[in-house]
This record gives C-alpha cells, structure tokens and sequence, in this order.
C-alpha cells in the first residue's frame, strides 16, 4: 500500500521515509513516554518459517501440511503466509471454500469435503474444538522450547499443530536502545505465546516485566487504555490487522510501510523502511524540529 496519498508529510521526514498524517503528529510524539511494540513484523521480520508439522491423530504429516496451507493461501498473516509456502513445496495447493478468519485468532475453511480449522486454542474453543490434555501439554511444550504452534484441526478434531520461528529484525536491539535513550519505556506486545516472546524481549533488551504475550487484538487496545490510564502517553508501533485498534487507541500510532492497509490507515506516521531505527529517528526528529521551533 501507498499511504503517500493520505498523508501531508513534513520535508525532512519525507526525505527519512517517516510519512507523516499532519502537522499535530510531531507535537504528539514529542511528549510520549511509553513505546508499545507489536512482535511479529515489528520486532520480528515477520518471515517465518515452518520448523516442524507434529501429528496427533491418524492422519499423514504432508496431508496435515497440505490442507492447513490451503487454508492458510487466503490469509495475510505471517504465518498463514509461511505455512502455505511450505505446503505448496509439495505440490499445488488443493481449493479452499468458505473461508473465515479471526485476526490474532485463526483461519476456518472447507476444503474438498473437509473443514479445516488452524490457529490458537481460543480459535479452536470458539468452533467448538477442545484439544485433550495429552494434546495441549505437546503443544504447550513446543512453546516451551520457544517456538510459535499452530494448531490445526480436521473436521472439529484437532489433527496436530505446526511449529514456526521468526527472527528478529537488524538493528531492533540497537533501536530500542536508543528509544531508551530518548527517555521510553519499551513494553511488548504481542498474540503470540509467553516463551517466544520473552525470548524475543530478551534479545532486544525489553524487561521480562513489560512483556504482555497471548493478547488478543481486544487484548492489545485494553493494554494501551491501561497504561494510559497509568499516566503514560503512548506510542504504539505494529503492522498486522490485530493491531489497527490498538494504534488508534495509542497516543501516537506507528505502522511499518510493509504493513496491513488497515494498519497503516489508522496509525499517524508510517515508517517506510520498516524499521524500529526510523521509529527512533521519527521521535528524535519531532524534538529536533520543535526544540528549534521553540
Ligand atoms: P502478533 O501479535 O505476534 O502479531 P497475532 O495477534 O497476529 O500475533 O496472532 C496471535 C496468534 O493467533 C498467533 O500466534 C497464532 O497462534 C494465531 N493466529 C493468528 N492468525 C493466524 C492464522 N492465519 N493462522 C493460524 N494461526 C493464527
Ligand atoms: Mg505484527
């Protein structure tokens, strides 16, 4: 997408790849406190990979990974978009029907005669699929090991679950090294689990204890309302669906360039080199320009 239309940029942001919505923006982020970071895209490449497709019932790990990318071809998420690329190495994927989706959630469809359901456990739960206990204490220690599972369930029962990782992005420690620097709090956020987030929160240099993780997109605009509620005037910084509400609730919203439309359409500034470095660089800009201004 090209928010370039909807936006009135200020010269020197332009020329950072920093578009700007209006001239209020650069007031706003002067004062903010707080940056709230979405993980997966933002922290993360959101490039995930499939590492491994776990069976838990009688069906054949290729056709498991054949009809959850079926499923999976008709959602932009980046793990939808993973687990259909690696399904679609073994052969052109089969047709999916009525497709539904829930952001932060999971994906439903038919396809040939059977319906297909993948996602997280409160997407199972909402059709009515309740893994047994022998089936959550797998998927709970592979999440454990630190990596993000799938779940995906064939005809209400759960098939098994499929593994990914994502790697986080160049330069995000040292980017949020600096938002520190600039007097910010870093707190993240995220849908996914609590081991792969506390892996990534360690990485990077955020505190285990402003680490929210199994958010839902409600989840995420409840986490802003509280910390604002708290004191804090916040910037949030995401890229998927599950995260527009959350960037229209924040003080100052962010989207990644290579960001969800919807994302985009309800944050203040779009960072076009996706980068959490240009997030810097937005803030440390808005105080430079007013400071002189002053
Ligand atoms: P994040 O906050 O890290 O960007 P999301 O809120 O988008 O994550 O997703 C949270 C969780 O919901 C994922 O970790 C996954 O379990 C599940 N999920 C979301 N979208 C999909 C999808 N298309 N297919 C399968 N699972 C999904
Ligand atoms: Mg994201």
């Amino acid at each position: 997408a090209t928010p370039t239309a909807l936006l009135t940029g200020t010269g020197r942001g332009a020329q950072l790849g920093i578009l700007i919505r209006g001239p209020q923006v650069l007031e706003d982020t002067r004062t903010v406190d707080t940056i709230v970071l979405d993980k997966t895209g933002t922290v993360t490449t959101g490039t995930m990979a499939v590492d491994d497709v776990v069976v838990l019932s009688d069906i054949f790990a290729t056709d498991l990974l054949r009809l959850a990318g079926a499923v999976e071809a008709a959602s932009e998420h980046p793990i939808a978009q993973a687990i259909a690329l690696h399904a679609a190495g073994n052969g052109r994927l089969p047709e999916a029907h009525d497709f539904s989706s829930a952001p932060g959630g999971g994906v439903r469809a038919t396809v040939g005669d059977v319906v297909v359901t993948a996602g997280r456990t409160g997407w199972l739960d909402r059709n009515g699929i309740r893994p047994t206990g022998t089936q959550a204490a797998a998927l709970r220690a592979a999440e454990d090991a630190g990596t993000t599972a799938v779940w995906v369930a064939v005809d209400g029962d759960v098939a098994g679950f499929i593994t990914l990782s994502d790697t986080v992005k160049d330069g995000s420690a040292a980017a949020i090294g600096r938002l520190r620097r600039l007097g910010l709090r870093p707190v993240l956020l995220t849908g996914d689990n609590r081991a792969v987030a506390l892996q990534v929160a360690a990485t990077v240099g955020i505190d285990a204890a402003d680490v929210r993780a199994g958010v839902t997109p409600a989840g995420k605009v409840d986490a802003i309302r509280e910390l604002q509620a708290a004191g804090a005037t916040v910037a949030m910084a995401g890229d998927g669906v599950n995260d527009a509400a959350a960037l229209a609730q924040a003080d100052l919203g962010i989207a990644m360039g290579s960001g969800t439309d919807v994302a985009i359409e309800a944050a203040d500034l779009t960072v076009m080199g996706n980068s959490l470095e240009q997030v810097a660089q937005a803030i440390e800009l808005s105080r430079r320009t007013l400071g002189t201004i002053k």
